[in-house]
């Protein structure tokens, strides 16, 4: 298990903006704490409408060059941004995990899964070079893909790197000047991976960083230049961004927050899958839109919950298994698990008050692996997202009746069957409500280049943020009908 290592001193945030880093004028400014331990590590400014305005005017101006720069030098520089990343990926792993409160182990896996997206983005060059076709003698149709203008991203705290790194790889090789808003909770990956941008030699205004809250978001949705966005976080937010964004005439995917479904049937494997329902609820403290939250026990797995009780009675929060982002969402967490057992639901084990041993953790955010039995899907805790390491086990006598409940959430994030029996797993692939399917899996992420996105109240818009539907997303098809004749006066040409 690798220590957190943190900043070596606080960390002030500035908005990218034409290519040279610049502190908005009279906004004020928010301190980012590290969930680890309480302290200050950063600070951030929390831009208004005209900074936003400032960073989409110098967008703008680049989009126009960088729109019509071939693909395969817009390509280079994306290379050159990868391998940097590579070069620099021990220290964005630290930066992720101190701001985020993620393992430094998974905050690394997110950097190496944003490299994959690179890698997509990076193939471009080679796979979509458009098509034509001679539609008629002498008239050939071809489509160019070609880019949108300013674009820009709204990402969350619980992926620093990656959900960023889902976006603007493949934003900026189609051709796009894009703006990013990371979280606020954490921008200091974000300012790291500025950084690398502006050393990877992108011209200055085709990657723009711009801090802030509700405000810099609600700037971006109204700016007539802004011509698509994506959003990733919690699903209130994403409704609303995306009845808005469209409001204003964008294209617009907005991404939401998940209550997974992991299905547990009695000839599941005994070795493996404790371990993965451990796995999927505890890591990164429970703080993944793609943890599982809900098991459904399918009859008589009872031996299954008993390990999963012991393996996660083993674990304890901090550098091995994450802290909550701020004392918010341990409040949160906390009342959540108080509730569902005044209503009736066993508490198998308590993650109340665990936290890690060391005086330098004192002041941070956390909560122990808890396991909630016997709870009901009508409880809070079977339908309401959580975000943190607690596992509710519904118990049902059927395949069918498992499936029911998984088809009745508002979210469609993911969902897991853990069997041995391949029918069983095709009853699911196919009944399933949710996105992404997983078997014998306890975190279904695709990998590039399949595509990432769920349904439901997880995905607002049409298309997937990663994988071939992103290209439309970020781009457009111009269609272009040919037809040359030799003019009136063509004897030069015999
Ligand atoms: P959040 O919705 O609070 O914030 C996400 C972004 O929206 C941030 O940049 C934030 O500044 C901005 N924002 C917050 N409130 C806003 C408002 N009222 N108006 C406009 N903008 C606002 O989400 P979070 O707490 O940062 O992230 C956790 C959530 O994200 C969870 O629900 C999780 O499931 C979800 N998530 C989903 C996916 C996915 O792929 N579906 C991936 C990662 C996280």
């Amino acid at each position: 298990m690798s220590l957190v290592r943190f900043p070596e001193s606080v960390v002030s945030c500035r908005n990218l903006v034409g290519g040279e880093w610049v502190q908005p004028a009279e906004v004020p400014t928010q301190e980012v704490r590290s969930p680890y331990t309480g302290e200050v590590i950063g600070r951030v400014p929390l831009t208004t409408a005209s900074g936003v305005a400032q960073a989409v005017e110098a967008a703008k101006v680049a989009a126009h060059d960088w729109g019509l720069t071939p693909l395969r030098e817009r390509t280079q520089r994306l290379q050159a941004f990868r391998e940097l990343m590579d070069t620099h990926l021990a220290r964005l792993a630290n930066l992720a995990a101190s701001e985020s409160g993620k393992t430094v182990a998974e905050a690394r896996a997110g950097l190496l899964k944003g490299m994959e997206v690179c890698d997509f983005a990076l193939s471009l060059q080679n796979l979509d070079g458009g098509a034509s076709m001679e539609v008629s003698r002498g008239v050939t149709c071809e489509y160019r893909r070609a880019p949108l203008g300013v674009v820009a991203g709204i990402t969350p705290f619980n992926f620093p790197a990656m959900v960023p790194l889902w976006l603007f790889p493949i934003a900026v090789t189609l051709g796009n000047a894009f703006i990013l808003k990371p979280s606020e909770k954490v921008p200091l990956t974000a300012c790291a991976l500025g950084e690398l941008m502006v050393a990877a030699g992108y011209p200055p205004g085709v990657f723009s960083l711009v801090h802030g809250a509700k405000d810099a978001v609600d700037a971006l949705v109204e700016h007539p230049d802004v011509k698509a966005l994506a959003f990733v976080g919690s699903s209130p937010v994403a409704r609303h961004l995306y009845a808005e964004a469209s409001r204003h005439g964008k294209r617009v995917l907005a991404l939401g927050g998940a209550k997974n479904h992991l299905i547990v049937v009695p000839d599941a494997d005994p070795q493996l899958t404790p371990q993965a329902v451990v796995d999927s609820f505890t890591g990164c403290a429970g703080q993944r839109c793609m943890a599982a939250s809900v098991m459904l026990a399918v009859g008589d797995v009872q031996p299954l919950v008993d390990d999963i009780v012991r393996r996660a009675s083993r674990l304890e929060p901090g550098p091995g298994m994450g802290a909550l982002i701020d004392r918010g969402a341990v409040d949160r967490l906390e009342t959540a698990i108080a509730k569902a057992k005044a209503d009736g639901a066993r508490v198998l084990l308590d993650g109340r008050g665990v936290r890690p041993s060391g005086e330098a953790y004192a002041n941070g955010h956390w909560l122990g692996p808890t396991v909630l039995d016997g709870v009901r899907p009508d409880m809070e805790v079977a339908w309401r997202e959580l975000f943190g390491p607690v596992l509710s086990i519904v118990r049902v006598t059927t395949l069918s009746a498992a499936l029911k409940v998984e088809n009745a959430s508002a979210y469609g994030n993911a969902v897991s069957i853990f069997t041995t029996r391949g029918a069983v797993a095709q009853t699911v692939v196919e009944g399933a409500k949710a996105g992404m399917v997983g078997v014998n899996v306890g975190v279904p992420v695709p990998r590039e280049p399949f595509s990432f996105g769920g349904t439901g109240e997880s995905k607002f818009g049409h298309g997937d943020i990663t994988g071939p539907s992103s290209l439309d997303f970020w781009s457009h098809l111009k269609k272009v009908t040919r037809k040359w004749s030799a003019g009136t006066d063509g004897s030069w040409m015999s």
